[in-house]
């Protein structure tokens, strides 16, 4: 009874949310970010909060560069409503959460530091209910929780001071901070991070999802369709190549999860929202 009023609030409050999904100025996030990554580059030791969040928004800024948003602010709207929701739900409700879908027909989904998450309009179009959204971008916000992109930047830019200090003949240390923004982010997303910190994304994603009052098996219907899907189909490439299969996350899923969620099948009704969104999308 009590999730249930808890989840009415929800909806309420995600229907009279009116702000923009992007509402900073991404050249100038581009540029701090940029400048943030030479200082963790220079000073080689922790980041703060201030500095994570200027770094990510520095990141999703290159990211939307080479992946433009879908141009629909209700489905934009949408999606930052059940994302803002879930945000309520970790232990890090004050970052400044914000979620995007991308115009891109790949199967996706990013996070980059400070919580920017994204999900393309591929994988979107080929989820069957809000719970499947609510388990992809609390999987998502996992990351951002346990900031495994922020380490995975930070190992990449030490390796980058250390191959500039073997090298003496490169002057341009002040040079193109940009560019080295834009390479350290680059690599680290087409690389992907370590297979444990997808499957920890997984284990505490549907932690969230079930708080949030989402059917738990969300992300496991995400990732039985992806399991189906043929794993030669370009679009799921880059997918596939970051993370580990679906069959060995399932798997994993399984055993975390036996009986343990069967009370928690959430009797949410939000099909319709999101379908209505859905129709939005072409
Ligand atoms: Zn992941």
């Amino acid at each position: 009874m009590y999730k249930r009023t808890i989840l009415v609030t929800g909806l309420v409050l995600a229907f009279t949310g009116t702000a923009a999904a992007f509402d900073f100025d991404w050249q100038k996030a581009l540029k701090v970010g940029g400048e943030t990554l030479q200082k963790v580059q220079a000073a080689n030791k922790t980041v703060d909060e201030a500095q994570e969040i200027e770094l990510g928004q520095g990141i999703a800024a290159n990211l939307l560069g080479t992946s433009p948003l879908l141009d629909n602010n209700r489905v934009q709207l949408y999606v930052n409503d059940v994302g803002r929701w879930l945000s309520l739900h970790t232990e890090r409700p004050n970052l400044p959460w914000q979620f995007g879908v991308l115009e891109s027909t790949d199967l996706n989904a990013f996070a980059t530091p400070g919580g920017t998450i994204f999900v393309t309009k591929g994988l979107l179009m080929n989820l069957s209910n809000e719970s499947e959204l609510a388990g992809v971008l609390a999987h998502e916000m996992v990351h951002v929780l346990s900031k495994h992109h922020l380490a995975a930047l930070q190992k990449s830019a030490r390796m980058d001071l250390a191959g500039d200090l073997a090298n003496e003949a490169l002057k341009d240390r002040a040079g193109p901070i940009l560019d080295k923004a834009v390479k350290a982010g680059t690599e680290v997303y087409a690389r992907g991070l370590d297979k444990s910190d997808e499957f920890e994304a997984d284990r505490k994603g549907i932690i969230i999802a079930t708080r949030a009052g989402y059917d738990p098996y969300g992300l496991p219907a995400v990732l039985q369709m992806l399991d189906a899907a043929n794993a030669q189909d370009s679009s799921l490439a880059l997918m596939f190549k970051t993370h580990p299969a679906p069959r060995a996350r399932l798997n994993l899923l399984d055993k975390i999860m036996a009986d343990n969620f069967d009370n928690y099948r959430a009797p949410v009704q939000t099909d319709k929202r999101f379908l209505a969104a859905l129709a939005q999308v072409k």
